[in-house]
Formats: C-alpha cells, structure tokens, sequence
C-alpha cells in the first residue's frame, strides 16, 4: 500500500500524482508558470477555474488560492457562495437541483449553522440584509466546493432563465 498524502497546506488527501491541491489550490511541483506571465513562477493554483498564477495574478482568501477574477467569492468553511437569498423554498429547490447534477452544495445560514463553528465565519455569515419592507432578514447561503464553482452557477442560471420566462 502506498502511504497516504496530505496538502502540507491545509491537510487534505491528495493523490500520488498530484501536481496541486484541488481544495486550496496549493502547488506541489515546480516548473508552474503563471497562466498570464510565462516568466513568473505560479504561486497558486485557483481553486475555482484550476488555472496557475503567480502572485500578481492570485491571492489566498480565508486560506484558499483564488486568482483576480474569482477573489470576490466568499469562502465559508473552504466552500464558495453561489447564490444568496432569504427564500428558503427556492434556495432549497437550488440544492436538491445541484444534488441531482451530482454536486455537493451545502446551505449556510443562521439556523442551521451548528454552533461549535463559531468564529468570524459565523458572525459573517449572520450578515443582515434588508428586504423590500426594510425588515432585517437573514440570507441563507448556498455553498459549493471551489472546484464545483463554475458548473453550480451554470445550472443556476439556466434555472433562473427559465423561470423567468
Ligand atoms: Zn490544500
Ligand atoms: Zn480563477
Ligand atoms: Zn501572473
């Protein structure tokens, strides 16, 4: 049995062959280059679109390389935000939707967030927001792995589009 290996960074099993950590992007070879200066070494690779940049092109959010494009998703808990809303019918119609296309959304809000998370995820994702009425009300997050990203908001969109019309 070969030994098991881990993401020096942030302890996740990775394959033998791997040449970068899927969940936090971190490179495990040298000789990457970033994807938009051949000259420089890549620092990262992003977690969402899996290319290489160096550190112009990318940075760590919450621990996690993401590169300029994708640096404004919030990360809770190593998962990224794809949609937010405090209608809980629909949010909840988004994740089994996701769950049927084989992805692994996850939701995230107040009361269902158990308490032993605590810390500063916790107190971000209780974030008020207003509705129409200026009530305060409490968005409910829908999260998916980084990797997962670009195929959710995919699915999420056609969905929107053909409830509109
Ligand atoms: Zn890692
Ligand atoms: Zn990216
Ligand atoms: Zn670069």
């Amino acid at each position: 049995m070969p030994e098991k290996l881990f993401c020096d960074f942030c302890g996740t099993e990775i394959s033998d062959d791997a040449e970068f950590c899927t969940k936090c992007g971190t490179i495990f070879i040298d000789d990457i280059t970033c994807f938009n200066h051949s000259d420089d070494d890549a620092k990262g690779v992003c977690a969402i679109c899996h290319q290489a940049y160096c550190k112009r092109c990318g940075l760590r959010v919450n621990s996690i390389f993401l590169c300029n494009e994708h640096s404004n998703y919030e990360i809770y808990e190593g998962m990224a935000r794809v949609f937010g809303t405090s209608d809980e019918q629909k949010i909840n119609y988004l994740k089994s939707v996701l769950e049927e296309n084989s992805l692994h959304p996850f939701l995230y809000s107040r009361k269902s967030t158990p308490l032993n998370l605590g810390g500063p995820d916790y107190l971000a994702a209780a974030h008020l927001t207003g509705d129409r009425d200026g009530n305060l009300v409490y968005e409910i997050k829908l999260l998916v792995p980084c990797s997962e990203v670009l195929q959710a908001e995919k699915i999420i969109d056609e969905i929107d589009q053909s409830t509109l019309g």
